[in-house]
């Protein structure tokens, strides 16, 4: 039976469908039409009931994609037909994934509406590339941010992103190295700080390079990503040949 008008906000996580949570497993069978972002992996759509309406809507830097605005509209419209609506976006629906404006603009709508979190690509990708986004004596904060700094007018918090004893994760960064490089070496990063550039996350297409700061432009303009790409930037990322390396040598042991 239908419940009327209800939209429910579900993370899907970075890519892998056993990183899904049972929340959004659950979501995503009961769904009667999901409208789902173009993050969103082909092994995860594969879960939503034969027969049940999809949509794509999503915005994907550098190529076509809907207006926000386009979005929010069509998710009231289908809620008023009494269905259940599954807003299915990578990763967090509240981190860089806009469901905070779609979340508002349900609510301005009048439509009830729920949250599924998800594993943001920060912790998927750390994750399955060897990487402690924290570490004792390394690093104690995390930082999530834009690559889109200077949308919104100038961004002054470089100086604040570049203190030493922290991890910067960028989304949508890859596309900005050539401003990010030389802002954080301005600002006092050492050009050697190690710096990971993980596309596709969790995924069995996952592929990640190393490099270091100073060479950041040059190493980003060498990737032509046929997925996302997240960059993680700190002394943590060389703890990654540290654990990988020792994997190696327990195998071999
Ligand atoms: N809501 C999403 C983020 C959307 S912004 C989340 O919480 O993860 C889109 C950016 O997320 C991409 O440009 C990329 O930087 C990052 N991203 C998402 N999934 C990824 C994955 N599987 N691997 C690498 N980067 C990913």
């Amino acid at each position: 039976m239908s419940q009327s008008m209800n939209v429910t906000l579900v993370g899907a996580g970075p890519g892998d469908p056993e990183l899904l949570t049972l929340k959004a497993l659950r979501a995503i069978e009961q769904a009667e039409v999901v409208v789902y972002d173009s993050l969103v992996s082909p092994d995860i759509l594969a879960l939503i009931p034969a027969g049940v309406k999809r949509i794509e809507m999503g915005k994907r830097c550098g190529k076509a994609s809907a207006r926000q605005e386009d979005i929010c509209a069509v998710l009231v419209r289908l809620a008023r037909t009494g269905k259940r609506v599954v807003r299915l976006k990578g990763g967090d629906p509240f981190i860089f994934g806009r469901g905070g404006e779609e979340a508002l603009y349900l609510r301005q709508h009048g439509i009830p509406f729920s949250v599924v979190p998800g594993i943001t690509a920060a912790l998927g990708c750390a994750a399955s590339g060897l990487i402690p986004l924290t570490h004792r004596g390394l690093s104690r904060a995390v930082t999530l941010v834009t690559g889109h700094l200077q949308q919104g007018g100038e961004f002054r918090g470089w100086s604040a992103l570049a203190q030493a004893g922290q991890t910067l994760v960028f989304y949508m960064g890859l596309e900005q190295a050539a401003e990010i490089q030389p802002r954080l070496l301005a600002e006092g990063c050492p050009a050697r700080l190690p710096v990971a550039l993980i596309e596709s996350g969790t995924t069995t297409a996952q592929q990640i390079t190393t490099t270091e700061l100073g060479r950041l432009t040059a190493t980003a303009a060498t990737l032509k990503p046929s997925g996302p790409v997240l960059m993680i930037i700190g002394e943590v990322v060389a703890l990654r040949a540290e654990l990988t390396a020792t994997l190696d040598s327990l195998a071999v042991a």
